[in-house]
């Protein structure tokens, strides 16, 4: 059984999908990937890539935090080389772009800013989903602002291993009941990578190849990114 709320199809499995039937082409569905990306990996980009089928997404823009709010006791890798990378391992695809955006405003990057910044950008008509991994989604109350960011766009939660799939769609149902219908939810192919151990990896000397594109490796060889002092 599928029921049908404004062009999305609600399967038996409680996961969406866009039906495309009733999207007016002019409409811009814009998805939205914040992280701190240092580094990049496969993990982000098969969520974005399962986020933007799964919803029939125009575009997924990339958002590499400029200072991150959560990270601020950990030291964070240098902002350029982390949009470089991000720039790097979404090149290959017409679909994904990278913003500047948290880089060039001084301050924390918070996301509400983001997202109302892209709304000004984009227009009132464009639809911004915001993509998150299982375990954001989970700490999305401590974020600035959190009630306006929750007012402010539609949402994806993606699975992550490491974050039990029940849980997440107990989060998702709570969200939707206290702030309406603009959450959802994907299941994406499960990928137990982590920037954190991937910056383990390279301190311990050990391979990074098949977690991160090769021009990623690459060039975290050629910065001696994360490598020990
Ligand atoms: P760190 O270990 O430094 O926190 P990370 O791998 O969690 O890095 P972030 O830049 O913190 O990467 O994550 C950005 C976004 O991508 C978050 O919403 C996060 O949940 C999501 N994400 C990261 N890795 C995965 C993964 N393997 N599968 C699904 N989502 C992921
Ligand atoms: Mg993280």
């Amino acid at each position: 059984m599928a029921s049908e709320a404004k062009g999305v199809l609600v399967g038996a499995n409680g996961l969406r999908t866009v039906s495309g039937v009733d999207k007016p082409a002019a409409m811009t569905r814009l998805g939205v990937m914040g992280g701190t990306f240092d580094p990049i990996h496969y993990g982000h980009l098969v969520a974005a890539e399962s986020a933007r089928e799964s919803f029939g997404l125009d575009r997924i823009l990339f958002v590499p935090a400029g200072q991150p709010p959560h990270k601020a006791e950990v030291p964070v890798t240098a902002a350029e080389h982390r949009y470089a990378m991000t720039l790097l391992a979404t090149a290959s695809n017409p679909r994904f772009d990278v913003s500047r955006i948290e880089l060039d405003r001084p301050g924390p990057s918070y996301t509400v800013d983001t997202i109302t910044a892209l709304r000004e950008l984009h227009g009132p008509e464009a639809e911004i989903f915001f993509v998150t991994g299982a375990d954001a989604i989970m700490e999305i109350f401590s974020w600035n602002r959190s009630d306006a960011l929750l007012e402010s766009c539609q949402f994806i939660a993606v699975t992550r291993p490491g974050t039990s799939a029940r849980r997440l769609q107990e989060w998702v149902a709570r969200l939707e009941q206290g702030h309406g219908r603009r959450f959802h939810r994907v299941a994406v192919p499960g990928v137990a990578i982590s920037s954190t151990d991937i910056r383990q990896r390279v301190r311990d000397g050990r391979p990074i190849r098949y977690l991160v594109p090769e021009a990623v490796e690459v060039y975290i060889q050629k910065h001696r990114l994360y490598a020990r002092a």
